[in-house]
């Protein structure tokens, strides 16, 4: 029997625990023996790793997170201790390793295959969608629809208050998530670090609003612009003339159970990732790209800047310069 492990590491994302319910199931299905490390590359190192069966992953299909833990590892970032880690999956027979992550957990990933020969397969999972070569990461779709739901809420008292709300979305320094919520929630505004933006110019369009008889906004920011959240409500209410409140809304983007689309993504990309191991493909990421699934090299995904698509940002321009 050849074996197999699987991690979560960097930022949990909702997707990941049918991930691990898939990849028991097809490990098993592949006659490989499944492992699961807990708690990322902390528990790598500290040999926190135990076989997975069936029952581990009964029930875990329906809860946001990860039921095995992730971590961020400074010790990682050392040749020591990666040592370490690999000398732990070895004495189990364990060379083919699923990491599911974002490009940093790749990074180290990349390292780590070049440096001990355990073949790496990994999974883009972050709720940001900012790993390059991918059009989806897993998490997604859950978070847009955990954001929808607090901006639905947020509408409903700026509506009764006569208020701006300034709602601001995870992402670094990608502006999908900002982006996508703005137009699909009826925001007047949104502003991302991918479309330049000046609030004077802003300014005139807004007042027009407000005499034409809108009596709230809803203003979408990304956490990319985040240093320019207390300029953008001090705007408001100073300059707009509208009572403002910001509402950051935080690691609740990152709860909730897994949408029906991220459990289906998470079957098919472990699907694609054992795939890849048990056909002797080494150090891939797997990429969603045009309803297709495709292997790029990992330090290619690692080391490249992710942008947005054209085409949403096309889309998107008008509601963040408000120009036409
Ligand atoms: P994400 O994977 O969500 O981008 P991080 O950027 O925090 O999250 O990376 C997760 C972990 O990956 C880090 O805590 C570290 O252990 C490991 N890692 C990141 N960059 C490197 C690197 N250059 N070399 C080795 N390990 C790294």
């Amino acid at each position: 029997m050849r074996s197999i492990a699987i991690v979560c590491s960097g930022g949990d994302a909702s997707g990941m625990n049918p991930a691990l319910k898939r990849f028991v199931e097809y490990a098993i299905a592949n006659a490989c023996t499944p492992y699961f490390v807990y708690d990322g590359y902390e528990g790598l190192i500290d040999d926190r790793i135990g076989e997975a069966h069936y029952r581990d992953v009964s029930g875990i299909l329906n809860k946001g997170g990860t039921v095995i833990g992730s971590s961020r590892s400074e010790r990682f970032m050392l040749p020591k201790y990666r040592t370490q880690a690999a000398l732990n999956l070895k004495k189990r027979h364990i060379h083919m390793l699923v990491v599911l992550g974002g490009d940093g957990s790749f990074r180290g990933m990349d390292t780590f295959y070049k440096e001990h020969r355990i073949a790496c397969c990994g999974i883009p999972a972050t709720i940001d969608n900012d790993i390059f070569g991918t059009a989806y990461t897993l998490g997604v779709d859950t978070a847009l629809g955990m954001i929808r739901t607090a901006i639905d809420a947020i509408r409903d008292t700026a509506a009764s208050l006569n208020r701006a709300f300034v709602i601001e979305t995870m992402g670094r320094e990608c502006g999908y998530l900002a982006l996508v919520s703005a137009l699909t929630s009826g925001a007047e505004l949104c502003l991302v670090p991918e479309i330049p933006y000046d609030l004077q110019r802003i300014t005139p369009r807004l007042k027009q609003q407000l005499q034409e008889g809108r009596h709230y906004f809803i203003i979408i920011i990304s956490e990319g612009i985040a240093h320019d959240r207390e300029a953008i409500a001090t705007w408001l209410s100073n300059d707009v003339g509208i009572e403002t409140r910001l509402n950051v809304l935080g690691h609740l983007q990152r709860g909730g159970n897994p949408s029906v689309y991220d459990r289906l993504m998470a079957y098919r990309f472990v699907t694609y990732a054992i795939d890849a191991l048990l056909n002797g493909n080494n150090n891939s990421v797997v990429c969603y790209n045009d309803h297709t699934f495709s292997y790029r090299n990992v330090h290619d995904v690692a080391t490249t800047p992710a942008t947005v698509e054209a085409e949403l940002l096309r889309l998107a321009t008008p509601l963040c310069t408000l120009e036409h």
